[in-house]
């Protein structure tokens, strides 16, 4: 795998060099990996520019039949390229790449695999005979899933017509620059995806360029206010993905060992940087303790450490100032009186590192019961009741996601009624898949992605 020393902003099918430099680093050594353009305004219109001349004179007018022969060519390229991609986002994201190669890359070709799909079907998708692309999107991705939230925006993106300008997040721009490539190499047209790295100041001026039809972003609640902000009185389309703080609810008759490992996965994979991580462990009191024990048992058997060991299960924290937002927040966990436990666990000396924490005694009231922390800490409350683990569950401002343990059918259907988040998962956790939509409730955010929902953002309806 080869990275270069420096990238330049990917406009019009090459690659231009930009005016301001910053370096991604490697987040589980501090070393430096590439030198990136971070895109000033005039650049962010050059793209846009380049998406639009695109979108009117070849993408748009394209058969439907035409662009999926494209799309089918990058999501086979994508695979061939898999190790390389996986190794890439491990390094520029801290991941493991136990992860990055069996979820985060495969999926990704799923996605694109999906969409070149629906490109020629479009018509019988539910929203008219022949629905129309919107035009130019500008997207907006974080740092957890770089190459994958990529996938979910561009694939559906291009799959109805549209052309895109994308911006990666600053910290993990490597695997989005190597997909430009692959846009060369699949004979994409140019100007149908253009890629323009930089930070906060980049993306502001994406959203609120004028002449983009449809913003799609990823991201904090925070951010997605303020794009909300922006775009509202034009006559742009938006969806947000936003921040979540997910109940995992496990009933008494739950398959115990099960429900842990599902407890584990939800919350630590990835480093708990998961918007649909299920933060809030709700127990039933009568098996609180056979759980807690259960969890932490497997808890002292997770591997912290190198995120290019195919043994390693815990990676790097992504980057310095996430490592304090979670650092902050758990300690105002322990000063509000929640008991805080991590197993033994030696972390390496250089690098971004967190080990893997569960806090009980939590109670409603507390912060780290109600805001995200977006790393590997899992708040655990209790509850006697169906109904009280319901009120519990929905008692947040987000509702993207949720998971259900349970032996009854009947209960898993009555619980998942009466949860307010988009995605609920049953005796599983964190389950993708492109076919299926993906979305939030409340501060989590609207529209969906995946699946024939997803086709509905990017088509004029
Ligand atoms: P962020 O929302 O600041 O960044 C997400 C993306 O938005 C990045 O590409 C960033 O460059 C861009 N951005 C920042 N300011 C912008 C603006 N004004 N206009 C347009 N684009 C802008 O998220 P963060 O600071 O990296 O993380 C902060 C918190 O957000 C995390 O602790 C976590 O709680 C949450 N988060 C959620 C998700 C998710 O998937 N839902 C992803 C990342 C972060
Ligand atoms: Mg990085």
């Amino acid at each position: 795998m080869d990275i270069k020393p420096a990238y330049g902003l990917f406009v019009n099918g090459e690659w231009v060099d930009g005016e301001v430099r910053n370096k991604t680093v490697n987040p589980a050594t501090e070393e430096v990996l590439a030198e990136v353009t971070w895109a000033t305004e005039s650049e962010v219109d050059t793209a846009v520019r380049a998406a639009r001349a695109a979108y009117e004179n070849v993408w748009s007018r394209m058969p439907g039949r035409e662009r999926a022969k494209y799309l089918f060519r990058i999501a086979r390229i994508i695979q061939e390229r898999a190790r390389e991609l996986a190794v890439l986002e491990s390094l520029d994201n801290g991941k493991p790449i136990r992860e990055s190669r069996d979820v985060d890359v495969p999926l990704v070709a799923a996605h694109f695999f999906y969409y070149a799909g629906w490109a020629d079907k479009l018509g019988y998708a539910g929203f008219g005979p022949d629905p129309r692309p919107i035009g130019v999107a500008g997207q907006v991705i974080p740092w957890n899933f770089p190459l994958l939230m990529l996938a979910w925006k561009i694939a559906p993106a291009l799959a109805c017509g549209n052309t895109v300008v994308l911006k990666p997040a600053e910290t993990t721009p490597l695997t989005a620059l190597v997909f430009a490539e692959i846009c060369q190499e699949a004979d994409l047209p140019p100007g149908v995806v253009n890629i323009v790295t930089g930070a906060g100041e980049t993306g502001h001026a994406l959203v609120s360029h004028p002449d983009v039809n449809k913003v799609a972003f990823t991201g904090s609640t925070e951010v997605g206010r303020a794009i909300a902000k922006s775009v509202a009185g034009t006559r742009k389309k938006v969806t947000l993905e936003l921040g979540g703080k997910a109940a995992n609810i496990v009933f008494d008759d739950a398959p115990i060992d099960q429900a842990v490992e599902g407890i584990v996965n939800g919350i630590f994979f990835n480093q708990g940087h998961v918007c649909c991580a299920g933060s809030r462990l709700l127990v039933q009191e009568s098996v609180y303790d056979e759980v807690l024990a259960g969890l932490k048992r497997r808890m002292a058997l997770l591997r912290v450490g190198d995120p290019l060991d195919k043994n390693t299960d815990i990676g790097a924290i992504n980057s310095a100032a996430q490592l304090e937002r979670i650092r902050t927040l758990s300690d105002i966990g322990a000063e509000e009186g929640a008991a805080r436990w991590s197993p033994p666990c030696e972390l390496p000396d250089r690098g971004f590192w967190f080990a893997p924490t569960i806090f009980t005694g939590v109670t409603q009231a507390h912060r780290i019961a109600r805001e995200e922390i977006f790393g590997p800490v899992l708040s655990v409350l209790t509850f006697r009741t169906p109904a009280e683990a319901v009120e519990k569950a929905n008692n947040t401002p987000y509702g993207l996601s949720a998971g259900v343990w349970t032996d009854k059918g009947s209960r898993i259907l009555w619980t998942a009624d009466r949860l307010r988040a988009g995605v609920v998962w049953a005796n599983t956790f964190n389950k993708f898949d492109p076919a299926s939509p993906f979305g939030g409730y409340k501060e989590s955010g609207y529209g969906r992605e995946g699946g024939r929902h997803g086709l509905e953002a990017y088509l004029d309806v």
